[in-house]
């Protein structure tokens, strides 16, 4: 007896085509079954969703179409998988099938039957049978009295535990030592971890392989990241599908990953802005992470087991930090760095009275002379890549606009080119003035490039104990753009053959270094006085991160410092940073929140949209606001007037953004369950001509 089945497929929710499809199928597909099914003249990979099994009404049986295959060797993804897909599509404003298809690996798309049973068979050679080699796990170290306590306290935690612990306190043996008790528990079980960028997965795969592969053999841990070919992609996603992987680590996509005995999440660094995608299902896989342990957990109750989840941070994002003080989540903390070490002690340095034009404010540098004198290593951040960002004719008003954005081209010297961080438009440097032919067309500003050769000159005279000079590097972007660059150059760093390493935030996240006891921020005004309200926040975390990076060896760690130039010190971040006072910080911060009811004490979204001009992006969301009179809980909701962005134009696209505001998140979330068919809908909103794109961003993280 044929019956029906209801699919997702991967079609965007302007296509349509509704939730979810009704094909016929021989037997009764259960939900969450992967299957090819046809769509118009292609064959496409659907999912089986919880459905009716009837035709719809109004469907002629003899134009239905069947069900083409179900993929043979995969058993269909979890009911809890399927919640999470169902609830990120709801909250982010998506289509099901889209967040559905998109959180499964590309190949398992495009492989045919027969490749992807090749590819399973394939797979059951290789791996190693599971349990391993039945060895011993390399031994951990005795922990740490705040690490013992912490263990203790996270088996009865019920809610989110919030880690709050400094860097170098030795939250990832934490992570280690709760990994090994879920995998212990039970058979089963399984483990993932999060980390924000793709750089810091070997590191942190390194420590977990080391630890468990004795005991859970090679293939036990597997990473997830957008840096692997789709080929190890699917690998991974069949070994955490099939339960193989006891571990998966991973950046933000990995929350989606299928984990049918996951017990245990770790957000490692759960402030990062990376973890919140920017675009297609604009998703925080931080947020996501807490609901996926609630419902896992949920299912697992009746077994009397759970999923635990623990966000991990030394500056947790104000949203968690707030939540552990209501008592949703239960807060841990780590106070101490390992070994005892002190945070770095902070020195402002105040430009207003240092010389005019200095990059580098000569106490600073006389410091750096010293540091490297006696063997040590400086670390130097600027949130800026390139050698300058504006090229600028003094002759005439002539500056290196970008001509497809509202922004300059920044000058990268080494190649001679000006390049567009924006759309990637890049030329060679012009030799003169192209309106005036001016042949003095100046730098204006600093990027690490220039840093790192005016840091190379200043320090040419310096030497080091063994008598060599003093080396400068620099890492960011452009330098380890190359596939092992980064870890050369971090190797170099830890060899000692550098002294100075020049480098944007990427540098101040994560990395161990042993030697550095200088670190310093050159220029880190803009963000405190920035419209984003977030600027600040973001600001302070990273100088606690970069002032991580200083005094780990402890034999040091007493002299370490950490070196901020400022026009502004007298700003009261600075007066919390020098006491490392985050929960003072915090508290301030949140209390400026809560008077302007902002997130997290009130509830946010952008509607964006870009067109070929800035009138019609506008007129589109001042349409889209005057189509949402009347609709359910708008009295709750305050639409604000279109604005263009900070960046108004990139690659000859114009944008524009309207904020979306209501003291109440439910109210929010019910409006624009209401709002999204009208837009999906041009002929409710005139102002679509003209549009090419619009999307909803939920808790968006800048505005
Ligand atoms: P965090 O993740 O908080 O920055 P880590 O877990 O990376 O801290 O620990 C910092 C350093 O201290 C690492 O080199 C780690 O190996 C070491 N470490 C962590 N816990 C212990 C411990 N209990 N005993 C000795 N060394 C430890
Ligand atoms: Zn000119
Ligand atoms: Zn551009």
């Amino acid at each position: 007896m044929p019956t029906w089945s209801s699919v997702v497929v991967a079609a965007p929710a302007h296509s349509g085509l509704g939730p979810a499809l009704s094909y016929r199928s021989e037997l009764s597909l259960a939900p969450g079954t992967l299957v090819r099914v046809p769509l118009g003249a292609r064959e496409v990979l659907g999912v089986v969703w919880d459905g009716p099994d009837e035709p719809p009404p109004g469907l002629d049986p003899a134009l239905a179409k069947s069900v083409i295959g179900v993929l043979e060797g995969l058993p269909p993804l979890s009911v809890t998988w399927q919640q999470l897909v169902t609830f990120s599509a709801r909250y982010y404003q998506r289509s099901l099938g889209e967040v559905a298809l998109a959180a499964l690996p590309p190949q398992l798309r495009e492989l045919d039957a027969a490749q992807l049973a090749r590819r399973l068979k394939r797979r059951a050679k290789t791996v190693a049978p599971a349990g391993g080699n039945g060895g011993l796990a390399n031994a951990a170290p005795p922990s740490s009295e705040e690490q013992a306590a912490v263990l203790t306290a996270l088996p009865t935690a019920t809610e989110p535990v919030l880690l709050y612990g400094a860097t170098g306190s030795g939250k990832t043996e934490v992570y280690l030592r709760a990994t090994e008790d879920a995998l212990a528990a039970d058979t089963a079980a399984q483990v993932l971890v999060m980390v924000p960028e793709i750089n810091l997965t070997p590191q942190l795969e390194a420590r977990f392989r080391e630890r468990f592969a004795p005991l859970y053999g090679e293939g036990a841990v597997v990473s997830m990241h957008s840096g692997m070919t789709p080929a190890q992609r699917l690998a991974s996603w069949l070994a955490a599908h099939s339960g193989q992987a006891r571990i998966v680590l991973g950046t933000r996509m990995a929350v989606f990953a299928s984990l049918p005995g996951l017990r245990l999440i770790v957000v490692d660094e759960e402030h990062d802005p990376s973890y919140k995608s920017q675009d297609g299902a604009r998703y925080s896989a931080r947020d996501l992470a807490v609901y996926r342990a609630k419902v896992e957990s949920e299912a697992l109750a009746a077994r009397g087991q759970r999923c635990q989840v623990i966000l991990g941070s030394a500056t947790p994002s104000l949203e968690s930090w707030h939540a552990a003080d209501q008592g949703r989540y239960k807060r841990l903390e780590m106070p101490a760095r390992i070994g005892g070490g002190a945070l770095p002690r902070l020195r402002l340095v105040d430009m207003n009275h240092q010389p005019k034009g200095a990059s580098i404010a000569p106490p600073l540098l006389a410091a750096m002379e010293a540091r490297i004198a006696r063997g040590e290593q400086c670390l130097v951040l600027l949130n800026r890549r390139g050698y300058a960002p504006v090229l600028s004719c003094d002759a005439c008003a002539w500056k290196s606009q970008c001509p497809h954005c509202s922004t300059f081209r920044v000058f990268h010297k080494l190649d001679r080119t000006l390049r567009c961080h924006h759309c990637g438009f890049s030329s060679r440097v012009p030799r003169s003035c192209p309106d005036c032919g001016n042949l003095d067309i100046a730098p204006v500003g600093r990027g690490t490039e220039q840093i790192e050769e005016q840091l190379a000159g200043l320090l040419s005279g310096v030497k080091r104990p063994d008598g060599q000079p003093a080396k400068v590097a620099r890492m960011d972007a452009d330098t380890t753009r190359l596939k092992g660059s980064l870890e050369q150059q971090l190797a170099a760093l830890h060899s000692g053959e550098v002294d100075v390493l020049v480098g944007t935030q990427m540098v101040a996240k994560g990395h161990d270094f042993r030697r550095i006891t200088l670190v310093a921020s050159i220029n880190a005004d803009a963000a405190l006085f920035a419209s984003d309200h977030r600027a600040p926040e973001r600001l302070f975390a990273l100088l606690m991160q970069a002032a991580g990076r200083a005094g780990r060896d402890a034999t040091q760690a007493g002299a370490s410092e950490m070196w901020v130039q400022t026009w502004h010190p007298e700003h009261p971040l600075f007066a919390s940073l020098r006491k490392y006072d985050f929960p003072g910080f915090a508290a301030a911060q949140l209390a400026e929140r809560e008077a302007a009811g902002m997130p997290p004490f009130g509830a946010q979204a952008l509607l964006r949209a870009d067109a070929r001009t800035q009138e019609a992006a506008q007129a589109f969301l001042n349409a889209a606001a005057g189509a949402a009179e009347g609709l359910p809980h708008r009295d709750e909701v305050t639409l604000y007037p279109a604005v263009p962005l900070t960046i108004q134009r990139v690659a000859n696209v114009e944008r524009a953004q309207l904020l979306v505001e209501s003291p109440s998140r439910a109210a929010l979330q019910r409006f624009l369950a209401a709002w999204q068919p009208l837009l999906l809908d041009g002929r409710s909103v005139p102002g679509a001509r003209g549009l090419i794109r619009f999307a909803v961003d939920v808790d968006p993280l800048s505005i």
